[in-house]
Formats: C-alpha cells, sequence, structure tokens
C-alpha cells in the first residue's frame, strides 16, 4: 500500500473492477480494495448475467451507460475470450392488456438504438420457441439481447487492469479517510493508503461508505432476487429468453439459459433488510415453480441443481447515482440497481471523465488499451486459475459450468 496513488477505487464488484480497467488503461496508477476474499462477491455475483440492450432503459445515466457499453464491449469479450452468446429475447404478452403494451416497447426500444426489435406472429413464436406454453396473445422479438459468463467478465476487467500494474487488495476493507489538502488517506483494516482520490463502488454498502467519507448522497433500498437453476439437460427448451411484459417494477421474471446453457427462473424482486446473500425463501422458490409451469410447463421434468439469492443496490432514485465532489476528491458510482453489468463501460467511462476533467489529476504514465487474450482454468475447489494467477470463483453461473465439462471455463 506505500507511495501515492491516483486514483482507489473502493468495491471490487463489476463496477469497480470496470472502473479499475478503465482507469488503468488510461494511465492512471489505481489501487481497488474489496472487504471480502474475492472480487465479485455481493450483487454482481447474483444477477442473471444478460448484457441487455437497453430496451426498456428511459433513464439517462443508464441508457447512455448500456448504449456505450453495447459499443465497447464486443472487443473486450472477443479478446479476451470471455464466453457470451447473443441468444435474443422474446417478450410475450399473455393477454390483451400486455400485448398492447409490446408496441411501446418496440418504440423506446427502437429511441434506445437496439437493433432489430420487432413484433412476430404467434404462429412464428412458436416455431421458434415450441416448447413455450400455447395461449400467447402477442410477442415481441429483441434480438440482441446476450448472455454472458457475468463473474469472467467482471475478473477479467480486473485481471487485465492487475497486468498493467493495478493492485487489487481482497479482505481489505474502507473505514474512512481523511482529505488534508493536497491527497487523501484512506484507513483500512490493514493499514493505511494515500491517494489523490477515490472511487465509491461499493454496491449495496455505497451509501454507507459515501457516509463514512462525509459525502451522503442517498439511501440504499436493498431488493432481493432469488432464482431456480436447472440442469443442463433441460437446455433445449428454450432457444433465447423467455421475458414477461415488464411492469413499473422491473423486468420482471424471466426463463433464460445462461452462457452455459443452464436454464434459470428469476429472478424476483422483494424489497429486504439484508444487505448480502439473502436465504432462499420456500415461498418465492413456489412462486418460481409456478412461472416455470406457466411458461415452459416441460420444465418440471427436469431437475433443479441450485436456488441462488442477489441484491440490487436499489434507491428511490430509478437512474445510477454517479457524483463527483470535487472539494474532497470523491467520486460516488452507486445505486447501479440492475443493469451494473450491461453499463460497466459506460459508468466507468464517466468516472474516467470525471477524474480527467471535474478533478483534473493526470494520469502517472502513457495510456495502454491492450487487451491480451486469458488461459482459463476451473479448478475443483471453486477457484480458476487466470494466467497462474487464482480467484474465487463467487458466481452460481460460472461455478455450473463444471457439470458439464469439468476442467476448463
Ligand atoms: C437479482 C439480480 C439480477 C440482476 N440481473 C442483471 C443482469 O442480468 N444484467 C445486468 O446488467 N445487471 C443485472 N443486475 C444488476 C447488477 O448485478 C448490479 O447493477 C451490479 O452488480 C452492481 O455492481 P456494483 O459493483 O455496484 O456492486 P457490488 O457487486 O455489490 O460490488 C460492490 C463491492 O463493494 C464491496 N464493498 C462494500 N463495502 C466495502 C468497504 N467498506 N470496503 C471495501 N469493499 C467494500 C462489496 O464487498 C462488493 O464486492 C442484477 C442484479 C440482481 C441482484
Amino acid at each position: 500500500m506505500s507511495g501515492l496513488y491516483d486514483v482507489a477505487v473502493i468495491g471490487g464488484g463489476v463496477v469497480g473492477c470496470s472502473v479499475l480497467h478503465e482507469l488503468t488503461s488510461s494511465g492512471y496508477r489505481c489501487v481497488l480494495l474489496e472487504k471480502n476474499s474475492g472480487l465479485v462477491s455481493e450483487a454482481s455475483a447474483g444477477n442473471s448475467g444478460m448484457l441487455h440492450t437497453g430496451f426498456d432503459a428511459l433513464e439517462k445515466t443508464e441508457l447512455s451507460c448500456i448504449q456505450y457499453t453495447q459499443k465497447n464491449i464486443w472487443d473486450v469479450l472477443h479478446k479476451t475470450g470471455i464466453p457470451y452468446h447473443k441468444i435474443g429475447a422474446t417478450m410475450i404478452g399473455w393477454n390483451e392488456e400486455q400485448k398492447s403494451k409490446l408496441q411501446e416497447i418496440r418504440q423506446k426500444s427502437e429511441v434506445a438504438g437496439t437493433k432489430g426489435t420487432r413484433e412476430i406472429s404467434i404462429s412464428t413464436l412458436y416455431q421458434m420457441e415450441p416448447h413455450v406454453r400455447h395461449g400467447a396473445h402477442g410477442a415481441l422479438w429483441i434480438p440482441e439481447e446476450t448472455v454472458v459468463d457475468p463473474w469472467l467478465t467482471a475478473v477479467t476487467l480486473a485481471h487485465q487492469a492487475r497486468r498493467k500494474n493495478a493492485t487489487i487488495l481482497t479482505d481489505t476493507v474502507f473505514e474512512g479517510c481523511q482529505y488534508n489538502g493536497s491527497h487523501m488517506t484512506l484507513n483500512t483494516n490493514k493499514g493505511h493508503l494515500n491517494t489523490k482520490c477515490a472511487v465509491n463502488s461499493a454496491g449495496v454498502y455505497g451509501d454507507i461508505v459515501d457516509i463514512i467519507a462525509g459525502c451522503p448522497n442517498f439511501r440504499i433500498k436493498p431488493r432481493k432476487g432469488q432464482y431456480m437453476m436447472y440442469s443442463q439437460k433441460a437446455h433445449g427448451l428454450i432457444n433465447s429468453s423467455i421475458l414477461p411484459v415488464p411492469t413499473g417494477k422491473g423486468k420482471g421474471i424471466i426463463v433464460f439459459k445462461s452462457v452455459y446453457d443452464n436454464v434459470i427462473v428469476g429472478p424476483t424482486a422483494e424489497e429486504t433488510d439484508i444487505r448480502s446473500k439473502p436465504p432462499i425463501d420456500d415461498s418465492v422458490t413456489k412462486r418460481l415453480m409456478t412461472v416455470a409451469d406457466n411458461v415452459v410447463p416441460k420444465l418440471h421434468e427436469n431437475r433443479v441443481v441450485r436456488m441462488y439469492t442477489g441484491v440490487r443496490p436499489a434507491t428511490d432514485i430509478k437512474d445510477y447515482q454517479l457524483h463527483c465532489d470535487v472539494k474532497r476528491k470523491w467520486i460516488t458510482a452507486g445505486g447501479i440497481r440492475s443493469t451494473g453489468l450491461s453499463g460497466c463501460l459506460g459508468i466507468a467511462h464517466m468516472v474516467l471523465e470525471m477524474v480527467r476533467e471535474q478533478l483534473g489529476i493526470e494520469a502517472s504514465y502513457s495510456e495502454n488499451r491492450t487487451l491480451t487474450r486469458q488461459n482459463v482454468v476451473m479448478e475443483t475447489n471453486g477457484t480458476a486459475m487466470i494466467d497462474g494467477i487464482h480467484y474465487e470463483v463467487t458466481h452460481p453461473i460460472a461455478l455450473c459450468k463444471r457439470e458439464r465439462t469439468p476442467s476448463l471455463l
């Protein structure tokens, strides 16, 4: 922890990993602090692994971050070798009221710049998805929706930054900070470090970390999501992600296939006081089973291999909370509720602009935007070796990869 860092990033979820990568690639000397033993251990370890196109994102910052990510993520995936599958999504209206909303969603999707979204006939729907329950009233095809390995995406960004000399400190808890007019000192459970500025990307703890720094911006209202994951043997039952028509409360419960072919039903959305890994709720499991049965009846013939939960860093405000306190040299990238994976590169780019333009901090090194192909080997004990470095595998989607191919991710 010696010397003066340009930027300290607090939190090693997908947002922090992406910020670390963007700033390091731009020549900043960065350190990332993560309180858990592994990166990607909280909200980012409990998501669906979908790269959304922004077809229903109306919030200004969220949409622009998703659009930026959509432009730039493919290069990262190709060059580093992260598995993804542009599987598309089929949104189904199960009654006339839901059907009537499909046109509006298609228009929103056009405004968002999502390519190819179109309404399809009922006969086309059942040609494309023969195992979906009959009785649909209307459907929308969103071809650009993609599933990705959500753990490997975030860890890759951190790993690529590490290869360019970023420092990653796990088991390191941010506990406080002081700004002395020239630089900041951050206090952690492992000692102090000095930095020119700090970025709060602490996810569901973002409001607490802001308060500790004396820069309160918002209040987190954790929202739990629960999933039910089927064996990969069920993979032939769907060909795309099957979405309900969204309500004001969110995207609703989806029946989708992970990039490793596990069919997954979820997530739900429940307010909770628990910020970390809430338990599985049996009544919610029953609800998920009902959805599975209502959407793809044959799913019940298959084995459920895992249940998991995640917590969204939701707030009262729908849009991302991106703030820069110039006086305190403090940037907050918080309240990244339900599209942090889909918007991660855009969020990181906005943070870079704040560091450069609002804080006026210059990079210590020259820019290095090289991305290198990684050698990823899944171990049997829940860890993976990436180019010879051990990482804890924390996301159920990545952990379930082993069911089919025991040795390689
Ligand atoms: C059920 C569910 C489904 C979702 N589905 C999708 C999806 O399909 N696609 C999509 O794009 N998004 C999805 N999301 C949203 C996405 O997962 C989040 O937006 C994203 O994970 C937020 O990332 P983050 O880095 O802000 O937070 P986190 O992943 O929570 O990371 C914050 C990190 O900060 C660390 N931290 C906290 N306090 C401290 C401290 N004091 N010191 C050091 N470290 C600290 C935490 O340990 C944590 O690792 C979903 C979310 C959920 C819960």
